[in-house]
């Protein structure tokens, strides 16, 4: 009763005929219900409005084709369940929306797209084999569009040319749903094979991973895709759709670049986008683009950064044989190439199950704990004051060199322009022809010989001296720092064997162990009588080295300590007056 153009037809009857239905067509039909209305007042419900043109939509019955879903849906959601829905949350979701579907109406009234190649007879289709056949043998000649440019009598096979007549027959001018052609995309790239991953946003159940499913499944029995990965959506500031007609969508060229006034419109460069993509895409169906997040992104980026030009400048004169050989580990040391191991291994976990966020995540964490405010503070000493040729001091850029590889693995993936620039100044760089392709398979891997034993001793030891340090802390006489502590740890044999690893003597100045408490000296004293461990702390009696900056002078005398010496004395002389 309501034609294309949005008025009464005459099967409204000649009152209604050619009215528009929403606007004189409304005051007509009131009028024309006037006697038989008993009461009328303003009522105000919701009605469907077009997204894009923002204008009311009339709801009208048109002849479409549809295709059966029912028929299918069973075997569709058999396939869908072996199918691997990422993030997990979305399983139900999936299923649930495949379990609802209502035919598919693939008819379109568009003026351009892949035609319906359907002939009409006074209104009926004229549906048969041989005229499929035909249209096969056209779309491959002349492709999809042979419907609107070959004329109609070209469109009838010889062998039927007896019994249709072009004089009554017309072409359907309906196109197919789109997402029919972009749900047979699996067709035509994939060659037969499942893909690895299919990628697309919350609002593809409904879309392109189900119309892919449908005709996948319906054509060749089985789903298109092993694995569905499926990201939220970048809302503004305010949680809003982004939309042309709201004026609110953020070019991520603006997040790149910046906008006009940069001290207004930061530029953040393309890896603060792309860290905030991989931070935030999966995990939440809506992610606004704030500041604020954006802001921490680039703290993020820049606590990283920090750390991997302190890596870089520790194994600037790492020789790169001792890679392959490296020299003696001290427990530290291997303490925390076993944490680089499992932070790498967890690493592998998060990207093979596309879980980028939890790689941020990780990245953050290790860079901030296990690196930063554990190992670089404590080894910092044997990198600035012990000597070049140290063993010690090599054994550490040794890990670091471990360090600075496994973070780049970690974060290359997200970030690989900062992996090239950071890999472009890479002491062991040794392909000078391919500055824009990092190559992860020239690093080396970590390996680290000790067994599961050795594994348990060295967490429980570090464990014990993380207890021990918080415990000094609350000891800590208030006018001193911990620097100048002398602490005397009475142990029992278990707590003597395990701190043993970190400190051979019974009293030192410079073992790991006083790195890591970060006090002047440590005594250890054996006492079968107590449970544990006790804690004394107490000024020390050494005074501060004048070139490394520890309380670890025993003779007052000296200015500085007998580490420091030695490494003075092999250093060359530097004639000043020639300077
Ligand atoms: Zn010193």
């Amino acid at each position: 009763m309501v034609d294309e153009d949005g008025h009464y037809t005459c099967d409204a009857g000649n009152d209604l005929s050619g009215l528009n239905v929403l606007r004189e067509g409304n005051e007509k039909i009131l009028n024309l219900l006037r006697e038989n209305i008993l009461h009328k007042e303003v009522y105000v419900h919701s009605y469907p409005y077009d997204w894009r043109t923002n204008r009311p939509v009339i709801i009208r019955s048109s002849l479409q084709w549809f295709i059966d879903t029912n028929s299918i849906k069973t075997a569709a959601i058999d396939a869908l369940q072996k199918v691997e829905i990422l993030p997990t949350r979305n399983v139900e979701g999936m299923i649930a929306q495949m379990e609802r579907r209502p035919y598919w109406c693939i008819s379109r009234q568009r003026s351009w797209g892949v035609p319906i190649p359907v002939l009409y007879d006074s209104d009926q289709p004229v549906i048969n084999s041989e005229l499929i056949d035909h249209y096969k043998c056209l779309a491959l000649k002349h492709g999809a569009d042979f419907w609107w440019t070959l004329p109609l009598d070209e469109l009838i096979p010889k062998a039927l040319r007896n019994s249709l007549d072009p004089e009554t027959l017309s072409k359907g001018q309906d196109i197919l749903d789109i997402w029919l052609d972009s749900g047979l995309s699996w067709s035509s790239v994939l060659g037969g094979k499942t893909a690895d991953v299919y990628l697309e946003g919350v609002d593809q159940f409904t879309g392109w991973f189900q119309s892919s499913l449908i005709t996948s499944v319906a054509l060749q029995g089985k789903a298109p895709f092993s694995k569905v990965i499926v990201h939220g959506f970048a809302v503004d500031e305010t949680g809003r759709k982004m939309s042309k007609s709201l004026g609110n969508v953020v070019d991520p060229q603006f997040i790149t670049r910046g906008g006009p006034n940069l001290k207004q419109d930061t530029a953040y460069g393309v890896d603060v986008l792309r860290w905030w993509v991989a931070s935030h895409g999966l995990q939440h169906t809506t992610i606004s683009i704030s500041n604020r997040l954006l802001e921490e992104c680039a703290d993020n980026i820049k606590r990283l950064r920090n750390s991997l030009k302190f890596l870089m400048g520790s194994i600037d004169d790492f020789p790169e044989y001792l890679v392959l050989d490296p020299p003696p580990l001290s427990t530290t040391d291997k303490y925390f190439l076993l944490l680089l191991q499992e932070f790498e291994s967890r690493i592998n976990d998060f990207y093979r199950g596309y879980q980028y966020n939890r790689v941020c995540t990780a990245i953050n964490n290790f860079v901030s704990n296990d690196l930063s405010s554990f190992y670089c503070h404590v080894t910092k000493d044997k990198l600035y004051c012990d000597g070049s040729k140290s063993n010690k001091r090599k054994a550490v850029q040794y890990v670091m060199y471990h360090a600075l590889n496994t973070l780049t693995k970690a974060f290359g993936p997200i970030m690989p322009i900062l992996a090239e620039e950071l890999y472009s100044y890479h002491p062991h760089r040794t392909d000078d022809s391919s500055p824009y392709f990092f190559e992860f398979d020239k690093l080396q891997p970590i390996h680290l010989d000790i067994d599961n034993v050795e594994k348990t001793e060295l967490k429980s030891c570090f464990q014990l001296v993380k207890a021990i340090k918080e415990n000094i802390f609350k000891e800590m006489p208030i006018n001193l720092k911990s620097s100048e502590l002398k602490c005397i740890l009475t142990v029992d044999s278990p707590t003597y064997d395990s701190l043993k690893l970190l400190q051979e003597d019974g009293e030192s100045v410079n073992s790991d162990l006083t790195a890591i408490l970060q006090v002047s000296t440590v005594i250890l004293n054996k006492d079968e009588g107590i449970r544990g461990y006790s804690i004394e702390a107490r000024a020390t009696d050494h005074s501060v080295c004048d070139r490394c900056r520890r309380f670890c002078v025993e003779d007052s005398n000296d200015e500085i300590c007998d580490r420091c010496k030695d490494v003075l004395e092999v250093l060359p002389t530097v004639n000043v007056s020639s300077i």
